[in-house]
């Protein structure tokens, strides 16, 4: 079971960087080294695939810093304004056999270089009520709660 080294939070779904940091931690390392970024709220969950997303809200000048990747790829951050965000969809597949197929989110942005986002929660299909599908769901919403946020503090 990950442990963080910085923070001390551990569980199964946990995951750490090389130096033993989760993802929280790490990004928030990142964030202090760019001064102008004001770190007020963040959330990270972890994604199929070793696939991890990260959203960091600057209240004070309306921006974000998001990014979905690799768990063990160097993070790399895109920066936006809190009104860059243009839209955001949350799509579930019909259920088959008591499993849920796919859970995928897009999210559009005002930005000539990364347009749209789209990454998923469930890509093989999933048990309902396991724990895996459980924590899909629980980050998805969290996700789309974020997001909202954003979109009614522009
Ligand atoms: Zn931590």
């Amino acid at each position: 079971m990950a442990k963080c080294i910085e923070c001390g939070k551990w569980g199964a779904f946990l995951k750490v960087t090389k130096e033993g940091l989760c993802h929280s931690c790490e990004i928030e390392r990142i964030l202090a080294e760019n001064r102008d970024f004001h770190i007020s709220r963040c959330y990270h969950a972890n994604l199929p695939n070793n696939y991890v997303f990260f959203l960091g809200l600057d209240d004070r000048f309306k921006r974000f810093a998001i990014c979905v990747q690799p768990i063990n790829e160097r993070f790399r951050l895109a920066f936006f304004n809190y009104h860059d965000l243009l839209d955001f969809r949350m799509e579930k597949s019909e259920t088959t056999l008591n499993r849920c197929n796919t859970l995928m989110m897009s999210i559009y942005l005002n930005s000539l270089v990364n347009p749209q986002m789209t990454f998923y929660f469930v890509n093989t299909p999933v048990q309902i009520g396991s724990d895996t599908y459980n924590y899909a769901v629980q980050s998805a919403n969290d996700v789309y709660g974020f997001l909202t946020y954003i979109r009614h503090n522009t």
